[in-house]
């Protein structure tokens, strides 16, 4: 018999359950035995669906309160001097809430852990915290108990925990240099590993046949001291009772691969879907003593498996390893919604070709019918079922549209580049006319519960499109007399229009769906539900002409146009993986570049092209870092290279990082960045001086995420900082990103302080 098995479920539950019961939990509207009830609910809801699916075993460990890697670092009694833990004393609940969101029921607030991006997902992680001398010991029991509770309720539990070189690599700490692969953290692994061993060890006396450890730092690329410490690590990790399998997801092994050979683990879990080229040489490093794990469905989307395809790809090793083959998604479902039968309001076709978490199981038990035979009379007509949608998919006139095909293979023609910068800007400030330093806004302005609401009684119906139009014109009219009013150079309509910025075009173009349950979890209780992009984009009509085009009849001044780019659309969406993402993300590119051009037509003399989310594009691998920023890059430049010279193009990127993608950066030649670097204090700006980045920026001045109004000589004194590192003529004076999180007031005061700035500083140049 061929095993499945899951590595992970997603936590939240189908009607995120988790979200509502730890903020009603944090609001102090429900008591800490009801929000543990919810856990307790939802992990026995998704082990009996595991089980019901036919799994070998369920995974336990999966479950986390805020995130599974700060509940690791918890276990671990990895916690933070401010937060006040008695190093004897259990790690308590609230203590980790405490960690995870700087705040909690019971405990001295203290500032939160910093939480960054797991791996190249959108889910986000607590970062553990480092120290040389660090010490460890079991501080919570969370794990064994939930082992217990999955063998009482009668399924064979697995555990699923962080390996240690994943935990330390992830971790940070002032004594340790920048970026993750700082060497000198692997002396904490004499500290660690005892209590690798102890858990281990406790599991085994619990029963525990199999655990699994998850090292998906093996997908990246390793220094030399990181591989070699991977065989100590798991000589001790193999032999403390339970049988290890070693998970690795989200790419292929690459050179890692010969130091992961080598380990005496009883079992490792490779990704299929990422990195279907590995099996050959992953196969025959496998000893006879070991099982094979392959992950072949895919854990990060939410299409439907070609069965077929996966059984001709996997062939070689069921030949080969009979029972010592298993099988299971790519990675753990974290990261895909969990049930597609809720989605009754797509329509049948396009569900055909969906699978979430749920499905993805079922999908694994038609594997192993498919592979070991005894398919029930239903078992056959799901998979008949299965390969007509695969069938249906790919032939789907909805899917792939003449005219797009032939407009991607002509926009080979289209030409990348514009007059040079020097030049443009010339022609730009000569039709624009503004001021040095010039000041202006990311785009959104506050979202109040009014313009929420306008939104929401509009899209049920309860409010008519000329009432809804009415009332969005009067909110434009207002921000545009408030932008005036304080004295903004260029100004924004404020985006009231907007619930999300990628949502919002992804309803109005082509080959994008909407689910109604589709949610996964981004960090904390937060959870997101990205569109799907099903099939070839086009865009029918403009899509925010008519906004902007109504914002600039209101006034002299410039109102920048507003567009979410390409990219960062391709990448907070669930993209279609019957052709390459680049293909997808040009076919956008080309949908925003007609926008790009209706808007010039309309008047518009400024457009900002939003991407956000250009970095975090970037692949696992440096090695395929030059490839993936080329065709980021081609697509900026399909999107705003029709435009006249005196056209301006802004891109806004809030984040920091630049020095990995400056050159890029330069490459996409907008006239004006703005990003965020108020939090350092200008020092983000290094790059752009290293580089002499040539095009204007916008240092955002002030750090809207926080309701604190900013000094005006604050803010003079950042600029005097950027201005000893880029041209003063280059800098622009804006705040580091949109401000639809703020309330009026704080917003009113720190614009005004703003302004207030920009002229002292015209003054004083
Ligand atoms: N224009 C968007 C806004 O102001 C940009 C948001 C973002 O960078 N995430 O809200
Ligand atoms: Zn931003």
């Amino acid at each position: 018999m061929t095993v499945i098995h899951n590595l992970g479920f997603p936590r939240i539950g189908a009607a995120r359950e988790l979200k509502r019961a730890q903020e009603a939990y944090w609001a102090g509207k429900a008591d800490q035995a009801s929000l543990l009830e919810t856990g307790r609910e939802l992990r026995s809801r998704h082990w009996d669906a595991q089980a019901k699916a036919g799994l070998q075993w369920v995974p336990v460990g999966d479950f986390a309160w805020y995130d599974h890697i700060l509940e690791w670092t918890t276990l671990l009694g990895a916690v933070p001097a401010r937060f006040g833990q008695d190093d004897a004393a259990p790690v308590e609940l609230d203590t980790l809430f405490r960690m995870g969101r700087g705040r909690a029921p019971s405990g001295t607030p203290a500032a939160a852990c910093e939480m960054t991006k797991w791996f190249d997902t959108n889910y986000h992680y607590i970062v553990p915290e480092l120290h040389p001398g660090q010490t460890y010991r079991i501080a919570r029991e969370a794990l064994f108990e939930q082992v217990a509770e999955a063998q009482k309720l009668g399924y064979r539990a697995r555990p699923v925990i962080p390996g240690p070189l994943t935990w330390l690599w992830l971790g940070k700490g002032d004594a340790f240099a920048q970026g993750a692969a700082d060497a000198a953290k692997l002396d904490l692994l004499s500290a660690l590993l005892p209590v690798y061993e102890q858990v281990l060890q406790r599991l085994a006396a619990q029963g525990v046949e199999w655990v699994q450890i998850d090292e998906p730092i093996l997908v990246l690329d390793l220094p030399a001291a990181w591989q070699k410490a991977l065989g100590e690590v798991y000589a001790r990790l193999s032999q403390q009772g339970p049988k290890v399998l070693l998970a690795t997801y989200f790419g292929g092994l690459g050179a890692n691969l010969d130091a992961v050979r080598a380990l005496p683990v009883q079992g490792l879990h490779v990704d299929l879907v990422r990195a279907p080229g590995q099996l050959d040489v992953v196969l025959a490093g496998v000893r006879d003593d070991q099982v094979l794990s392959l992950g072949v469905i895919d854990g990060r989307n939410v299409w439907r498996a070609d069965l077929d395809k996966v059984q001709a790809l996997i062939k070689p090793a069921v030949e080969r390893l009979g029972a010592r083959l298993w099988l299971a998604p790519s990675c753990s479902l974290l990261h895909t919604p969990i049930d597609l039968d809720l989605e009754t309001g797509l329509d049948a076709e396009l569900r055909s070709w969906l699978a979430f978490s749920l499905q993805k199981l079922d999908e694994l038990h038609l594997l192993q019918v498919l592979l070991d035979g005894g398919a029930s009379e239903q078992d056959k007509q799901a998979i008949a079922a299965a390969r007509k949608a695969v069938q249906d998919r790919a032939r789907s006139s909805r899917i792939h549209r003449q005219d797009v095909a032939k407009r991607l293979t002509e926009s080979a023609a289209i030409a990348r580049q514009r007059t040079p910068f020097a030049q443009r800007i010339q022609a730009q400030q000569k039709r624009l006319g503004l001021p040095r330093f010039p000041t202006t806004t990311i785009g959104s302005f506050p979202q109040t519960s009014d313009i929420r609401t306008l939104r929401r009684d509009w899209r049920s119906g309860a409010l008519s499109d000329a009432a809804y139009e009415k009332a969005i014109r009067a909110e434009i009219e207002r921000v545009i007399r408030f932008q005036e009013e304080i004295g903004l150079d260029v100004l924004v309509h404020g985006e009231p229009e907007r619930n999300d910025m990628v949502e919002y075009f992804g309803e109005l173009l082509v080959g994008f769906a909407f689910t109604a349950y589709g949610w996964v979890q981004s960090y904390g209780s937060r959870c997101v539900k990205p569109p799907l992009i099903y099939g070839d984009v086009a865009r029918l009509a403009p899509m925010t002409v008519a906004w902007s085009s109504y914002a600039q009849s209101l006034t002299d001044k410039p109102v920048k146009g507003m567009l979410t780019g390409p990219v960062t659309i391709l990448q907070w969406s669930f993209v279609r993986d019957d052709q390459p993402r680049e293909q997808t993300c040009r076919q956008i590119a080309l949908a925003l570049r007609d926008e790009v051009q209706d808007l010039e037509k309309a008047g518009i003399t400024v457009i900002q092209i939003d991407e956000p989310a250009f970095r975090e594009g970037l692949p696992l691998r440096r090695g395929d870092w030059a490839a993936y920023l080329a065709w980021a890059v081609d697509s900026f430049h399909l999107t705003t290279s029709g435009v006249r010279d005196d056209t301006q193009i802004h891109t806004h990127m809030c984040y920091s990082e630049f020095n990995d993608i400056i050159q890029a950066i330069a490459a996409m030649d907008a006239d004006v960045i703005t990003i965020e670097t108020s939090r350092s204090n200008m020092e983000l700006l290094g790059a752009f001086e290293d580089f002499s980045y040539p095009n204007d920026i916008g240092p955002g001045v002030y750090d809207i995420h926080s309701p604190n109004v900013p000094k005006e000589e604050w803010m003079v004194n950042l600029i005097h900082k950027a201005a000893q590192r880029l041209p003063a003529e280059r800098l622009w004076v804006n705040p580091d990103c949109g401000l639809k999180t703020r309330a009026w007031p704080e917003t009113r005061a720190a614009l005004e302080s703003m302004v207030q700035a920009a002229k002292a500083l015209r003054k004083a140049a």
